[in-house]
């Protein structure tokens, strides 16, 4: 173990799952899933890999080849068990720098929302059907300054790595 596995809990596997308010409810030999014994949601559950990859941008070897049909059952599990109208999935990583997905099943009247945005938050339908959340708070940036982005995540995808 190296000074970063050994400092952090998720690698502690089930035996830091007590301090975390969750227990291991699935696993395989690559993955682990655990679920929340406790708050305001049922079934909010957190699939990690057993081995340290600090985040989705270090995603790679088996993991990267499993995490597409294991999250895809995990998924299918969590709703069909708590009865959920849909699932919601949410990496942050800015917490503890060992990849966790946040699962969360969705109910009509849960404390869950679709918002992950600071300030008061305007929803506003479009024409396609897609709703547009943005926070008054933060204006819309001018497109002059999104142009430089789409080219640079073109031009870096368009590099193999
Ligand atoms: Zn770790």
């Amino acid at each position: 173990m190296t000074d970063a596995t050994s400092a952090c809990v998720l690698c502690r596997g089930a035996e830091g799952d007590p301090d975390l308010g969750r227990v291991q409810v699935w696993e395989d030999r690559l993955w682990r899933l655990t679920t929340a014994r406790e708050g305001e949601l049922l079934g909010f559950s957190y699939l990690e890999p057993k081995r340290h990859i600090p985040h989705l941008t270090d995603l790679d070897g088996e993991e990267a080849r499993t995490f597409g049909p294991v999250i895809g059952r995990i998924s299918r599990g969590l709703k069909a068990a708590t009865n959920a109208e849909i699932v919601y999935v949410y990496i942050f990583g800015d917490g503890i720098p060992h990849l966790h997905v946040h699962l969360a099943p969705h109910r009509e009247g849960d404390p869950l929302n679709t918002s992950m945005i600071r300030g008061a938050v305007v929803e506003t339908k479009l024409p396609s059907g897609a709703t547009a959340i943005v926070s008054r708070d933060f204006p819309a940036l001018p497109s002059s300054t999104h142009e430089p982005v789409l080219a640079r995540i073109r031009q870096q995808l368009a590099t193999p790595e």
